[in-house]
C-alpha cells in the first residue's frame, strides 16, 4: 500500500505503531511534490529541515516518548503564514526576500506538536482572490484537473492535499480561502470560529474577518489539526478558548439542519440537485431539515468587498520600502519612494484592493459605503445568529459551480461573485466546513456547514455526516 493514499489519522496510527517511520512519509511527500511540481503549490520546500524534523521525530517514536497525534506527520503551511527562518512571500513580490525571526502561533503549535513542515503553498497574492492567478510566482493548478483553478486564496494548500503532497495543511480564510479552494479540489476545508486560532504570525489582509484552518482529506483529520493550533494567545487579544471533543460522533439523529431559501435561489440545476442530495443524505441519518430565511444573503458580498477593502488599504499600509519588505532602486524624496515601490512590487488586484479601500473611507464616501456596511454587518450577523437559533447548523453551497478553467473570467468584479456563499460566514464570524459532495463533469462540488460561534466541534460532526454519506 502506498503511504500517500493514508489519511492524516491513518498515518498517525501508523507511525504510532511503529509500521511507518516519520522519515519515509516525509521522503515520500517530497518525492511526490518533485514529481508533480507542474502544479506549482509550493512556493518554498523545505526538504533539509521537514528531513531534520522527521528524524526528531522518529528518535522521540524510538526513545518510547509521549506520542502526539501530529507527531511525524508532514504538513504545509500557506505562505502568509509566518514561518521562522523560512521565505514567507505571501504570493508577493514585496516579499519576496522576506524570512521571518518568529513563527506564527499556529505553526509553532504545529511544531511543537511534532509535524513536520514541508513547505510553504502557493496563493493568491496577500490572500486577495478566488483563483490562484494573482500570485507572483505564477498560477497553481487544480489538482483533480490541470487545465483549472484550484481556487483562492489558499488554492496550493488544498491542490497540494488533494495531490497527496501533504497529509494536511494550512490555509487562511478572510471570505472563503480555505473552503472553496478544498471545494473545487475535492478535499475538506473548515474555517473555525472567529477568534478560535491565534492570527499572531498571519499577514493581515482584513483583521476583523482573517482566521487561519485546516484543509485535509477528511473531517476526522481537521479535528486533529484544529485541536493542535486552536487556544487562546496572549499574542492576539482577539483570540479565545474554543473546546473541541476528543472524537466526532457524526450523530445527525434529532438533529435540525437549515436551508435558506435564499442559499439556493441562484444555483444552477446540477448544482441544485447535489446540493439537495447532500440535505437527502442527512434525513436519511435521522436529521431535520427546516427552510428559514436570510434576506441579508446577497448584501454580505457588498459588505464584504467594502471591509475587507478598507482593512486591506490600512493593513498593507506597512510595505512601502521603509519597515521591510522590497525597495525601490532608485527614487528622489520619500513620497517618490513610497509610490515607486508600492507601483514595482504589488500586483494588480492588490493595487484595486487598496483602492477600493482608500475610496470607501474617504471623508467624502465613509458614511455611505464604510459605514453603511459596519452597520449592515450588524444586520447580517443578526440574521445567520436568528437562523441559527432555531437550527444546529445551517447546510450551505460551498460555491456556485465546480473550479472554473485557468483564464476564464478575466473580469474581476465577476470572480467576486464566486465568494457569495463563503463571506457570509466570515461577516458573522462563524464556523464552517465544507465537505465535497456530488461532481459535475468530474469535477467535485463541496457542501458547507455553518454552525453556531463557537460549536466548532458540533460543525465538525456534522460534516461528518455529510462525508459518510459521500462515502
Ligand atoms: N476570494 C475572497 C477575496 O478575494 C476571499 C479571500 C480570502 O478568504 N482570503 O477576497
Amino acid at each position: 500500500m502506498d503511504i500517500l493514499d493514508l489519511s492524516l489519522c491513518e498515518l498517525s496510527a501508523a507511525i504510532k505503531a511503529k509500521k511507518i517511520s516519520s522519515l519515509e512519509a516525509t521522503e515520500a511527500c517530497l518525492k511526490r511534490i518533485e514529481k508533480t511540481k507542474g502544479l506549482n503549490n509550493f512556493i518554498t520546500v523545505c526538504e533539509e529541515e521537514a528531513i531534520k524534523l522527521s528524524k526528531r521525530a522518529d528518535a522521540v517514536i524510538s526513545s518510547g516518548g509521549e506520542i502526539n497525534p501530529l507527531l511525524g506527520v508532514p504538513i504545509a503551511v500557506k505562505d502568509n503564514i509566518l514561518t521562522k527562518n523560512i521565505r514567507s512571500t505571501c504570493a508577493s513580490k514585496m516579499l519576496e526576500n522576506f524570512i521571518p525571526p518568529y513563527d506564527a502561533t499556529a505553526v509553532a503549535k504545529l511544531i511543537s506538536a511534532g509535524a513536520v513542515l514541508l513547505g510553504k503553498t502557493n496563493m493568491d497574492e496577500f490572500a486577495m482572490g478566488s483563483t490562484n492567478e494573482f500570485s507572483a510566482f505564477g498560477a497553481a493548478h487544480n489538482a483533480l484537473d490541470f487545465t483549472r483553478v484550484p481556487g483562492g486564496s489558499s488554492g496550493g494548500s488544498a491542490s497540494a492535499v488533494a495531490a497527496k503532497q501533504t497529509f494536511g495543511a494550512l490555509g487562511s480564510d478572510t471570505g472563503g480561502s480555505i473552503r472553496q479552494p478544498a471545494a473545487y479540489n475535492g478535499v475538506v476545508g473548515f474555517k473555525p470560529t472567529y477568534s478560535a486560532v491565534s492570527r499572531y504570525g498571519l499577514v493581515a489582509f482584513a483583521s476583523s474577518l482573517d482566521q487561519i484552518g485546516p484543509i485535509t482529506r477528511s473531517v476526522d483529520d481537521a479535528l486533529v489539526l484544529c485541536k493542535a493550533i486552536f487556544g487562546k494567545d496572549v499574542r492576539d487579544g482577539t483570540s479565545a478558548d474554543v473546546s473541541l471533543p476528543d472524537e466526532l460522533s457524526g450523530d445527525v439523529k434529532g438533529k435540525v439542519i437549515g436551508i435558506a431559501d435564499e442559499f439556493t435561489e441562484g444555483l444552477g440545476e446540477k448544482e441544485r440537485e447535489a446540493f439537495f442530495d447532500a440535505a437527502d443524505a442527512l434525513k436519511k441519518q435521522g436529521a431535520k431539515i427546516k427552510r428559514v430565511s436570510i434576506k441579508s444573503f446577497e448584501a454580505a458580498l457588498a459588505v464584504y468587498y467594502v471591509l475587507s477593502s478598507a482593512e486591506a488599504s490600512s493593513n498593507l499600509a506597512r510595505f512601502d520600502g521603509v519597515k521591510y519588505g522590497r525597495r525601490a532602486e532608485s527614487y528622489t524624496d520619500i513620497s517618490d519612494l513610497y509610490e515607486k515601490t508600492r507601483t514595482e512590487f504589488l500586483g494588480d488586484e492588490v493595487k484595486r484592493r487598496i483602492m477600493i479601500g482608500n475610496y470607501v473611507l474617504s471623508s467624502g464616501y465613509y458614511d455611505a459605503y464604510y459605514v453603511k456596511a459596519l452597520a449592515a454587518r450588524t444586520v447580517i450577523k443578526r440574521e445567520y445568529d436568528e437562523a441559527l437559533s432555531s437550527c444546529d447548523a445551517l447546510l450551505c453551497p460551498t460555491a456556485p459551480s465546480v473550479a472554473p478553467k485557468i483564464g476564464s473570467e478575466p473580469d474581476p468584479a465577476k470572480v467576486y461573485l464566486s465568494d457569495v456563499y463563503t463571506v457570509p460566514v466570515n461577516i458573522a464570524g462563524l464556523p464552517a466546513a465544507t465537505v465535497p459532495f456530488g461532481h459535475i463533469d468530474g469535477m467535485p462540488l463541496g457542501v458547507q456547514v455553518i454552525g453556531k460561534a463557537y460549536s466548532d466541534g458540533d460543525v465538525l460532526s456534522v460534516a461528518k455526516a455529510v462525508e459518510r454519506a459521500r462515502g
